[in-house]
């Protein structure tokens, strides 16, 4: 896996310790959490160099990917056909979302016969079991389905597929968070349609959804607030449980105006309710600025504001989304190699940024994070300084993510972080 690197960048050595003796304890436990960010700053080369250096890179990342997926379809999969957890963000969807994407990249039919195959076993797996979000539920597996499906020229599978997910019912109780809740539902809606043709889930029926979330959001505003929703008792903010994830989601619905009102509102809030540092808390109460990771803190805060940025113009969130951005990376290079809480989530961060502003130095930014991942990540892993979860090769908390992000890195413009954007 480790190939004399020579048009990886150089990764500087980490030589932390003095530094963090001299910080408060509690400054301290925030800086526990993440390596130290020693690469030099971007500096601009000519661009024909930068190009060549670049397909240099992602071919090496591309085969990381390649050989890692491996591992990981045999950890997860093997030939077992049997599934125990069967959702994308721990269990075997998030293997099938993997392979799915490495077909994508290397057209090979396996690949894609493979994926259908998980799928199969994850939708039998799943009947039953309740859970209606892409991340966390059956309406992902449904949702690949169907696109899956659909790449094989498989049309009666596809609307299989498709039925399977319409016939689904969403509890009256539901949150209405992207995890469990139906912000979750929706974006699987908004995934299908996207892959499958607008209007392949019906607009009408996203829409009593939507009016259901501004509602519930409406109920809790403040004066200061528009929308506000609790999850288990507590004010969230962060993208997995919280209001940027709904506002995520929300932003690519069909809003009246004064529904883009209030979740405008609601991001300015945010915004100018966030810590000293840039970065945002993981709860309206929370005062610990600690967690820089995409379920909770700056990085799940760059990516919606940036989608902010192209939805309502103007400079106030291009900005925001650019200081929240600075905080990854600062702080971004975790500990943690996954895309939940790790440094394969926090580069998706700058490949957003890259897409959003078309500035060189957070493509930069992203390699840097995507090459110590790739040269530092399997040792750090093996000597435990660096965690892959309780699930080391799922798709959310261990490598899994990572291999994803070597795939996307391959073409950044059209980078995606899995189940947010779309
Ligand atoms: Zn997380």
């Amino acid at each position: 896996m480790n190939i004399g690197a020579k048009y990886l960048l150089k990764i500087p050595p980490l030589t932390f310790k003095n530094h963090i003796r001299s910080l408060s304890r509690r400054t301290q436990m925030a800086y526990n959490r993440f390596f130290p960010n020693q690469f030099p700053e971007y500096e601009p080369r000519s661009p024909n160099q930068s190009v060549v250096d670049y397909n240099i890179f992602s071919d090496q990342l591309k085969q990381a990917a390649l050989d890692l997926k491996q591992t990981i379809v045999k950890e997860t999969w093997g030939n077992s056909g049997k599934v125990y957890d069967y959702t994308l963000y721990l269990g075997a969807l998030g293997t099938a979302f993997l392979v799915f994407k490495a077909y994508q990249v290397t057209h090979d039919k396996k690949d894609l016969d493979l994926c259908q195959d998980i799928l199969k076993a994850c939708n039998s797996a799943s009947l039953g079991f309740g859970g209606v979000t892409f991340l966390c539920g059956q309406a992902g597996v449904s949702a690949l389905g169907a696109v899956v499906a659909k790449q094989s020229n498989d049309d009666s599978l596809c609307d299989e597929y498709l039925s399977i997910f319409r016939e689904m019912k969403l509890p009256k109780d539901l949150p209405n968070e992207l995890f469990f809740g139906r912000a979750g539902y929706l974006w699987a809606c908004l995934f299908i349609n996207k892959n499958l043709g607008e209007n392949t889930i019906s607009s009408a029926h996203m829409r009593t959804i939507k009016d259901e979330i501004i509602k519930a959001g409406r109920k809790l505003s403040t004066r200061e607030c528009p929308l506000m929703y609790e999850w288990y008792g507590e004010r969230h903010w962060g993208a997995a449980h919280g209001l940027i994830g709904i506002m995520n989601v929300l932003m690519d619905m069909v809003l009246t105006e004064d529904e883009m009102e209030d979740v405008k509102g609601t991001l300015l809030y945010m915004i100018k309710n966030r810590f000293p540092s840039g970065n945002y808390p993981s709860s309206e109460e929370s005062e610990s600025d600690r967690l820089v990771h995409w379920c909770n803190g700056a990085p799940g805060f760059a990516l919606t504001l940036a989608k902010a940025a192209k939805v309502f113009g103007g400079e106030e969130f291009h900005k925001a989304a650019v200081e929240a951005g600075e905080v990854v990376w600062k702080r971004g290079l975790l500990k943690r190699v996954g895309i939940c809480h790790g440094i394969s989530g926090n580069t998706y961060v700058f490949l957003a940024l890259y897409r959003l502003t078309g500035d060189a130095k957070f493509l930069y930014r992203a390699k840097a994070f995507a090459s110590f991942l790739h040269e530092r990540g399997p040792m750090l892993l093996s000597e435990g300084k660096m965690r892959g979860g309780d699930r080391p090769f799922s798709l959310f908390e261990g490598i899994g993510g990572m291999a994803y992000l070597f795939l996307d890195m391959i073409d950044p413009s059209e980078a995606r972080f899995p189940a947010y954007e779309l």
